[in-house]
């Protein structure tokens, strides 16, 4: 026997969630599919129960008052009033087997000389590396914008589009500047999942998905048909065009153009005293390191523990010796780490033109009832993949 829902929305990540929440709301019976025991995706707030619940994120940290889509949605789960305020805490260059300061990478003069540039130099169509290069100065660029670069995106900068990178947007003034809750990011989407009219299954396997005159059928691996007027995947872009179903090979193979990079994420915790030689830090920047950066917790101390996350870039590097790594990074011996988990994480590799690709993939989806999200379209930040969803909703149910 088949069941019927209005909407199904499959990957339970923060674009997929969102896209549920909004159907949700609007009173269409959603349902949201996802592959892995957890829901969150990226955003990870790994907790250790040995440890009293001490958490670290092991993905998205930090939220700002500018995700307008976002708080929106906090705003209807009563969420707003209960974020924390992160407090400006600066990151480290880890160079040469030092900490340093940021500015001890700058080129004042370069940088001086290349600035006026910034109001000819066109954005649009052209890469992180040219364009940074152009209005910061090229010396710029290779000693601190692209390490820098890299830590924000966890992955290689240069080829990356400069108009997706950072656009602006308006701030909500009610809002602390940057924020996160007192369990971590993850309150999100938990808060988001538990909600009435929404059902969320995770460990879903899909076997096949067909187009039909009134929606879309999907086949999951222990034989369940479940029948949707509605589809949305909001799931990276190769597990996308795996899942499309027949009638959209156009739209798949534009889809299949988009690459993922993928990161191993380690994350460790210590004894407060035994890191008392480090004062508190927003983590640090890897300039020719191993990893791309480590973000630390201290944005929300803790009288037991601290804790980091370092995103190492796809290189076979055991866990000793990530380790060792990370423990040289911080001045102390891998002994001294309490706990460790490693995660993987994936985020979509964009490159200059990225837009115009956007543009053909939803020009194909155009008056179908499949909706498609996530961090590949107009950015990865979580404000950007939420801003998918709603644009994807308005198209698929109005308003
Ligand atoms: C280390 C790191 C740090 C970051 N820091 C920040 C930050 O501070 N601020 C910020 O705004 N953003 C940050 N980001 C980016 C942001 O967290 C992500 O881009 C965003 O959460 C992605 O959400 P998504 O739903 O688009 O994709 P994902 O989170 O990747 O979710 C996709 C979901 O689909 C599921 N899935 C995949 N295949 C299938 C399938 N076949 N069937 C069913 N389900 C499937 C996956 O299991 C996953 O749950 C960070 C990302 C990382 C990795």
């Amino acid at each position: 026997m088949s069941q019927a829902f209005d909407h199904i929305v499959i990957g339970a990540g923060i674009s997929g969630l969102g896209a549920a929440h909004l159907s949700a709301r609007k009173g269409f019976k959603t349902l949201v599919l996802e592959a892995s025991e957890r829901i969150g995706g990226c955003i990870h707030s790994l907790s250790f129960a040995a440890l009293g619940g001490f958490w670290v994120e092991a993905g998205g940290h930090t939220c700002f008052n500018s995700y307008g889509n976002l708080l929106s949605i906090l705003d209807d789960l009563g969420l707003t009033q209960e974020v924390k305020p992160k407090p400006s805490l600066s990151y480290k260059l880890w160079r040469d087997g030092q900490r340093c300061s940021i500015l001890s990478a700058l080129h004042p003069l370069e940088a001086l000389g290349s600035l006026p540039r910034i109001f000819k130099e066109p954005k649009a169509g052209r890469n992180v590396r040219d364009y940074y290069s152009a209005i910061l100065g090229s010396r710029n660029y290779q000693d601190l914008l692209r390490h820098a670069f890299q830590a924000v995106i966890c992955q290689p900068a240069d080829d990356y589009p400069a108009e997706v990178l950072f656009r602006r947007k308006p701030r909500r003034k009610d809002v602390v500047k940057a924020f996160t809750f007192d369990r971590g990011i993850s309150t999100i989407p938990e808060a988001i999942a538990a909600q009435n009219g929404l059902e969320v299954r995770t460990g879903q396997r899909i076997e096949r998905i067909e187009r039909h005159a009134a929606g879309f059928q999907v086949e999951l691996a222990d034989g369940q048909i479940l029948d949707a007027a509605y589809l949305t995947l909001a799931v990276p872009p190769d597990a996308a065009a795996q899942l499309l179903p027949r009638g959209f090979e156009a739209l798949r193979d534009l889809v299949a153009r988009i690459p993922m990079s993928e990161l191993e994420t380690l994350v460790l915790v210590f004894r407060r005293e035994d890191l008392k030689a480090l004062k508190p830090f927003a983590g640090l920047i890897g300039v020719e390191a191993p990893f791309y950066s480590a973000v630390s917790r201290d944005f929300l101390p803790d009288g037991g523990y601290r804790g980091l996350a370092f995103h190492f870039r796809p290189v076979a590097l055991t866990l000793e010796e990530q380790l060792q790594v990370a423990c040289a990074a911080l001045g102390v011996g891998p002994e001294q780490v309490i706990a460790k988990q490693r995660v993987h994480n994936r985020l979509p590799a964009l490159r200059a033109g990225h837009l115009g690709l956007v543009e053909q993939i939803d020009r194909a989806l155009a008056g179908e009832r499949l909706g498609m999200t996530g961090n590949w379209f107009i950015g990865i930040s979580m404000e950007d993949a939420l801003t998918r969803s709603r644009l994807e909703h308005r198209r698929l149910f109005g308003g």
